[in-house]
């Protein structure tokens, strides 16, 4: 076990950094530690520390930003421990994780979890196959590899990282299918009041869209993926016409378009594993995303010395994941006795102003890429929907028709969800599945966290050891 930091922080994304910079200013020893080589997050992801980038200029404006916030936590002073994968953390906050030395332990006063979000997308016909992949996932493989998911690319969902990865697609030399949006204009034009307010984010989208039309890019609003087909090297995905709620119009005529690959993603949900493991009580927010930990509006949990921000806590996006980082920083210093309550009030209300305004700006980008429940009425019987499990919907509906009268109920009698990812892909599906059955997300209810929080190896954690050296109990008196 290394030294125990005060304050532990799960997350080197904008959160997590935030409430790194804090921490610091108060003089309080804080850990960051992430499964990254670097901090930056999502978003402001490094590149591998093997990679010399050269001329970094081509990396675009969130790599320069993640330098520039890679720099202001290495002078800060906050402790780093990178390359770290936490599995566990029990309910004396005791933290597990997994590093490139093997397994390591603190034993923090308090913990920051600023873990994120997972990306979400809801099954189709053929989303299980070889070259579909998530569109949040396609980010990363376009920032840390600097790879294109495919030479040919239908981008498809609802966002806007779709015009994001469209863009970067389009910019790396690759070719794009077409865009299709399960948002009609209408939609974005809604959100356009609320997006006002973070100009500079907002003309780099409307960029993102005129520079893709300019291009010849097919940009398809409210259509969705009915099915991708395994097509020779490649794939064949048939769109059609959605209504508002994402759900297919029948009557519509499909469109069937080759491509190399198909990225799609449907949103993003907060990732509660760790909060949900300690036991903070979680609430249904659909607006943010899915279920989040009920906060205080200084970030504390329910659960005393455990603080959430980022969106782990309600997806909102970076700038107000930085700032609600921050906050929690400062009142995790003012519960440890490090600065008193004027302090806290003095430095935490200019943050809340600006923190006001991201959160409406997240918000509006939230909307554009929340779960539509059309699109899941849609999913037919056969469509596998616990890929880890192999589950089909049928196999969820007969459950229910069984008398299975929650989510957790429904894992323990089909497995769904309780394969490696840990119902992180199917968990936002199913919950809307069974909530069709018991009236509300609340009532189907959410998963029980378990660990490991991530896949990992037992013989990892095991390490070393011979048979011969593992100590016998005594035998049974006769
Ligand atoms: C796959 C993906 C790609 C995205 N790409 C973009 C993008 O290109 N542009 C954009 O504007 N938004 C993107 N987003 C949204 C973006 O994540 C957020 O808006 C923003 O980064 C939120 O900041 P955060 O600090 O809350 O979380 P994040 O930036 O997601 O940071 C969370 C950090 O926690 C770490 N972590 C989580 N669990 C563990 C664990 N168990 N052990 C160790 N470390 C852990 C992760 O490695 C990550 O570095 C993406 C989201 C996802 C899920």
């Amino acid at each position: 076990m290394t030294r125990d930091p005060e304050i532990l922080i799960l997350g080197a994304g904008p959160a997590g950094l935030g409430a790194a910079l804090a921490l610091a200013t108060c003089g309080v020893e804080a850990l960051i530690v992430d499964s990254g080589s670097a901090a930056g997050g999502q978003v402001y992801r490094p590149l591998p520390g093997a990679f010399e980038p050269g001329d970094a200029s081509g990396l675009g404006p969130d790599y320069r930003e993640g330098e520039r916030q890679r720099r202001l936590l290495a002078d800060s002073g906050a402790g780093t421990a990178f390359g770290r994968l936490v599995w566990s953390i029990g309910t004396d906050l005791r933290v597990d994780a997994l590093g490139p030395e093997g397994p390591e332990s603190w034993r923090p006063k308090g913990i920051v979890a600023a873990a994120g979000a997972t990306e979400r997308v809801v099954p189709f016909p053929g989303w299980t196959l070889p070259g579909v992949m998530g569109l949040a996932a396609a980010t990363i493989l376009l920032k840390s590899q600097c790879v294109l998911p495919g030479e040919r690319v239908l981008v498809a969902g609802c966002g806007p990282l779709l015009f994001a990865v469209a863009n970067a697609i389009r910019k790396g030399g690759g070719q794009v299918v077409a865009v299709a949006d399960l948002a009609g204009p209408g939609a974005w034009l809604h959100a356009l009041p609320a997006l006002l307010g973070q100009p500079r984010d907002l003309l780099r989208g409307a960029s993102w869209m005129a520079r893709l039309r300019a291009q010849g890019v097919p940009l398809l609003f409210r259509h969705g993926v009915r099915e991708a087909r395994a097509a020779g090297a490649g794939l064949e995905v048939s769109l059609g016409a959605v209504d508002a709620a994402g759900r297919p119009i029948p009557s519509a005529s499909e469109k069937t378009l080759e491509a190399d690959s198909l990225v799609v993603g449907h949103g993003l949900i907060p990732a509660t594993e760790a909060v949900r493991l300690l036991g903070a009580e979680v609430v249904f927010d659909a607006d943010a995303g899915g279920w989040v930990p009920r906060l205080d509006r200084d970030q504390r949990s329910s659960r005393a010395g455990l603080y959430a921000a980022g969106d782990g806590a309600g997806v909102r996006g970076a700038a107000a994941a930085f700032l609600a980082g921050r906050i929690a920083g400062m009142t995790a210093a003012l519960d440890l006795g490090r600065i008193d309550a004027g302090h806290h009030a003095r430095a935490t209300a200019p943050l809340r102003r600006r923190l006001a305004r991201a959160r409406r700006f997240g918000r509006a980008m939230a909307r554009l890429m929340a779960q539509r429940p059309g699109q899941v009425d849609g999913i037919a019987g056969d469509t596998v929907v616990c890929r880890c499990e192999d589950v089909t919907r049928a196999e969820v509906e007969a459950a229910l028709e069984r008398g299975a009268a929650d989510v957790n109920q429904l894992k323990s009698w089909t497995r769904c969800g309780m394969g490696p990812c840990q119902g992180r892909m199917c968990g936002d599906t199913v919950g809307q599945i069974v909530a069709a059955r018991t009236g509300s997300r609340e009532a189907a209810g959410a998963w029980t966290a378990r660990a490991p929080l991530r896949p990992l190896g037992v013989d990892a954690l095991a390490g070393d050891f011979d048979y011969a050296d593992i100590p016998l109990p005594a035998a049974a008196p006769l």
